[in-house]
């Protein structure tokens, strides 16, 4: 029994390790450059960049590698223990794209177009794989579309708020609610769970990133930090989005628990 988590155990300490690895360099170089330290910009050697060391200055690597490592070893095991219609290998594959999206859109506020071109071609595959062509192109359409329609929504309330900041004699940032790395990022993950789970997909996200703004709302009340220009600037979508997907992914009995048929 032990034995046979070994692999699933590796694959997702690989799977982290890549995570991690492009997390570290994409968003400051845009290619796979060799990795620095976050923090005085010194170069790792490989060895000390693979068994976690500190920089040569004495930084210590991030508090988010860790998470990374475990979050997706423990993602790794269960997928392989709960086999569904989609390969483990092609899951293996899938958490690489969803976790380097996570954790840049959670640090920089940013997806990649790299990652989105690379995202779309592992989500039309392991989409035409597992529900076939039609539901999968239908599903990428359906979640631009509607995307398309908060996207504009969004550009209008920006808008109207700017005037309003102008108004107050606020300076004006160009703080976006719904970012156009977002409308790309539901089109990919809506070719990966298809129609008509996309609409389940922005449903339960959006559901996800209320609830969390909930808390974060009644944290800052309790601390009297909040004001409502600065939610704005803290939460990012593309993470919701990311966990909803995974979650209709790796986790399907979860999802016919809530849906009757
Ligand atoms: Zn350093």
């Amino acid at each position: 029994m032990l034995v046979e988590w070994i692999i699933p155990l590796l694959i997702g300490w690989t799977a982290g390790w890549l995570v991690n690895y492009f997390s570290d360099v994409l968003p400051l170089t845009r290619r796979f450059s060799k990795p620095v330290c976050l923090q005085c910009g010194s170069q790792f050697s490989l060895k000390e960049y693979l068994l976690f060391q500190r920089c040569p200055n004495g930084h210590a690597r991030s508090f988010r590698v860790w998470l990374v490592q475990i979050a997706l070893m423990a993602l790794s095991v269960y997928a392989y223990s709960h086999p569904t219609a989609l390969d483990y290998w092609f899951k293996a594959v899938l958490m690489i794209y969803l976790g380097v999206v996570f954790v840049i859109d959670m640090e920089h506020r940013l997806i990649l177009h790299p990652t989105s071109v690379t995202g779309s071609l592992i989500a039309l595959v392991l989409g035409t794989v597992s529900h076939g062509l039609t539901p999968t192109l239908l599903g990428g359409l359906g979640g631009l579309v509607i995307m398309l329609v908060f996207y504009f929504f969004g550009v209008l309330f920006a808008r109207i708020r700017a005037r309003r900041m102008r108004a107050q004699g606020m300076e004006v940032d160009d703080e976006e609610a719904l970012g156009q790395g977002d409308v790309i990022l539901v089109t990919i993950l809506g070719f990966l769970v298809g129609w008509p789970l996309i609409w389940f997909l922005i449903l339960v996200s959006t559901l996800l990133g209320g609830i969390v703004s909930f808390f974060l709302v009644i944290g800052l009340l309790i601390t009297r930090r909040y004001n409502a220009n600065a939610l704005m600037v803290f939460i990012p979508y593309g993470p919701y989005f990311i966990l909803g997907a995974a979650l209709i992914v790796y986790f399907p009995n979860f999802l016919k628990a809530l849906l009757p048929n």
